[in-house]
């Protein structure tokens, strides 16, 4: 197929795209590079460097797209927070240019990155995709806003959509890996203390209603995530939209990564408590079985391996 993929020369934008490369896709990556990086674009990939906005019609019409996959967006919660109408523009109103581009272009299938933030502080754990979504920041509401979106353009203009709700997603493939500027996520910060960036991991919390006191994720190898979109890639089917929790279905707490580091890197990492993050729930769980069903995807790679794929790719 011939796939656009917006925001790949992101972390997973460019893992994926390096996966739909394997897979003997064609690959157009169309990225304003704001956050992403030019030589994370995979090999055998055309770069595009544009916004949604300005760039999508341009690039798609007449071009004999198959597909896009939406991976294009502004992703730091705590940004979003001080910024609501930044998010709401990046990642609502580009998204709906985008959609707008794919219409008039007859593309009429797409695979959207969405995430667990659209749930906000769930009530019971694991969480299901017929869970209500109460997000608590501007960027989960953003996302939650683009999936209904789809919902209404599947049901009014026959679009073939898939939403896959992100958990935590870590690790590496290769060359292609996590490299943001501004770093908030668990395991490349511990990691950095491994390498001599950084004294000591600051954990967040640690009064939480959890057995060791701190938070509670459900981390997915980015690999694994990858192997998802091609599944769902081939289920989009003309006027549905479907939507699936995307995660391991495991539950490993703050205090529990940063022992699988240690015992990665064979480093001491010194980690000491700190106040809660504003905003975190204690638990965030995804329940796995509708992709499990749906799609027959089941995940292979487990938390050392996260953590050992995400430490090679540091140290190169
Ligand atoms: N966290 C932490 N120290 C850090 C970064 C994150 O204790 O330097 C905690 C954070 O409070 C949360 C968990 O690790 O409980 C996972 O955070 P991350 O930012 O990786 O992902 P999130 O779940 O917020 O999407």
């Amino acid at each position: 197929m011939k796939l656009l993929v917006t925001g790949g020369a992101g972390y997973i934008g460019s893992v994926v795209g390096a996966q739909l490369l394997a897979a003997g896709h064609q690959v157009v990556v169309l990225d304003d590079l704001s956050t992403g990086h030019a030589d994370a674009v995979p090999d055998g990939a055309e770069l595009v460097r544009g916004t949604l906005r300005e760039t999508a019609f341009e690039v798609l019409d007449g071009a004999g797209f198959d597909a896009v996959l939406h991976f294009a967006a502004k992703s730091l919660v705590g940004e979003s927070v001080r910024r609501p109408g930044l998010y709401w523009d990046k990642n609502l109103g580009e998204s709906l240019a985008l959609l707008d581009a794919m219409r008039r272009a007859d593309v009429h299938r797409i695979v959207f990155s969405s995430t667990a933030a659209v749930y906000g502080e769930p009530e019971t754990t694991p969480i299901l995709e017929t869970d209500p979504t109460r997000p608590t920041n501007p960027y989960g509401a953003s996302k939650l806003a683009i999936d209904t979106t789809l919902t209404e353009y599947a049901a009014l203009h026959g679009l073939g959509a898939v939403s896959l709700r992100y958990f935590n997603v870590a690790g590496a493939h290769g060359r292609y890996g996590e490299r943001h500027t501004v770093e908030t996520h668990l395991i490349p910060n511990v990691l950095a203390v491994a390498l001599g960036r950084g004294e000591s991991v600051q954990m967040f919390g640690g009064d939480y209603p959890t057995p060791d006191g701190t938070c509670v994720r459900d981390y997915i190898h980015v690999v694994d995530l990858g192997r998802a979109h091609l599944l769902a890639l081939d289920a989009c089917a003309p006027g549905e939209h479907q939507i699936f929790n995307l995660g391991n279905g495991d539950g490993f707490s703050v205090r529990e990564v940063v022992e699988v580091c240690r015992t990665v890197t064979d480093h001491p990492i010194p980690a000491v408590e700190a106040p809660p993050r504003p905003g975190d729930p204690a638990v965030l769980v995804a329940s796995s079985d509708k992709i499990r069903s749906a799609l027959g995807w089941k995940p292979e790679r487990d938390l050392p391996a996260m953590v050992a794929d995400a430490w090679a790719f540091l140290r190169r």
